[in-house]
């Protein structure tokens, strides 16, 4: 059931997580100490390393640690939250209106693991964004370059729709059209085809599992709280806590670089550590033995 991206070859790094995970710790204190450290200025003169070298960022799961994520018939599973008793929760953004380059530098130089959901309108600024976030400065500034920028920078481009629309008012064809168009387009501009699905609104209904299925989508995600302006998390649950495998949700807004450093710093002060997506969904979603 579970190929592609989720297959061997990110298996085969998964080992590197421990070190990535360190180096996340580094990064995010004032300054790392040795010489020659990453974030040290003869280090930034050197040519970096790329993501693929290092492997993938964030914590991967220890053996054991994940629960699973059973099969729902033969449709794809739709998953707001991650089986794990580790403190560790996994960061998603969507959408893509704001392109600030600040905002890659500082995923890839700190090896923030993060999923990107991304929409063609917003990546390519055909309207405009919900003014609620504020004013853009970078909307629509790189177009599918700054997708590709964060791909380089090691974040998985996902499927969220050509359009925005709430699927749930949709027919199977137009479902599908939205899609697998977003996955044949997200192919061409970005070299990988997606292999999750995060539903506008988080609106769904049957024919979009099935539409998605047809159109190579594995999962269907979901989230656990949204993160607003300034770094503040919106939760689901009355306690107002993280909870081991929450998936939070942000959006491409302005001040993100500032907002994404609040809500790093947050999450690590709570004790969690950041998650690498793809890994732990792979030992969810593993097949029954
Ligand atoms: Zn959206």
């Amino acid at each position: 059931m579970v190929t592609g991206r989720f297959g061997g070859t990110r298996l085969a790094r998964a080992g590197a997580g421990v070190t990535a995970a360190a180096l996340l710790a580094a990064c995010a204190t004032e300054q790392a100490k040795e010489p020659g450290s990453a974030s040290s200025p003869a280090a930034s003169q050197r040519p970096q390393p790329s993501a693929q070298e290092l492997g993938p960022p964030g914590a991967t799961p220890r053996a054991g640690e994940v629960g699973r994520i059973p099969p729902s018939g033969s449709l794809p599973p739709v998953i707001s939250s991650i089986p794990t008793q580790r403190k560790v929760v996994f960061l998603t953004i969507d959408d893509g209106w704001e392109q600030d380059p600040g905002f890659v530098r500082q995923v890839r130089e700190q090896r923030i693991p993060i999923t990107a959901f991304v929409m063609r309108d917003a990546v390519e600024a055909l309207g405009a964004p919900d003014p609620a976030g504020g004013q853009g400065r970078f909307v629509g500034r790189g177009k599918w370059g700054y997708v590709r920028l964060l791909r380089d920078a090691g974040v998985p481009i996902e499927n969220h729709t050509l359009t925005h629309p709430n699927l749930r008012t949709l027919g199977y064809e137009a479902q599908k059209a939205e899609l697998c168009g977003t996955s044949r387009l997200i192919a061409k501009q970005v070299g990988v085809r997606p292999t999750l699905f995060r539903p506008p609104f988080g609106n769904y209904n049957a024919d979009t599992r099935r539409a998605a299925k047809a159109c190579g989508l594995h999962a269907l995600l979901l989230w656990t709280a949204t993160v607003q302006p300034g770094g503040k998390i919106a939760y689901q649950v009355p306690d107002k806590k993280l909870r081991p495998g929450d998936i939070l949700l942000l959006h491409f807004r302005p001040n993100l670089e500032r907002d994404f450093r609040i809500l790093v710093d947050k999450i690590k002060r709570r004790g969690y550590e950041l998650g690498n997506l793809d890994a732990y969904l792979k030992a969810a979603l593993r097949r029954a033995k």
